[in-house]
């Protein structure tokens, strides 16, 4: 199986929605179910590597079926050197 570079895509979030999560954040304990919920209601899931809110989607083509991983700023830099 040959290994394909993903797809990168950004994930738009806007300053109101992120304002929106944040508070919504704080007002509803920290529980990782609870928190999970929030940010994939606007980013459509979370980063992958530390569970914030996503800004970048990679898209990875694994035999015709499509792997989507979302990563957030700071873990996106850090998978990028690892790349
Ligand atoms: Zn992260």
């Amino acid at each position: 199986m040959s290994k394909s570079e993903p797809t990168i895509e950004d994930i738009k979030i806007t300053k109101k929605d992120l304002d929106e999560i944040k508070s919504l954040l704080k007002s509803s304990g920290s529980t990782t179910e609870s928190k999970n919920r929030i940010i994939k209601k606007y980013a459509g899931g979370v980063c992958v590597s530390c569970g914030n809110v996503p800004h970048k989607m990679l898209i990875h083509d694994a035999d015709g079926a499509k792997v989507i991983e979302r990563y957030c700023n700071k873990c996106f830099q850090k998978w990028k050197r690892h790349n």
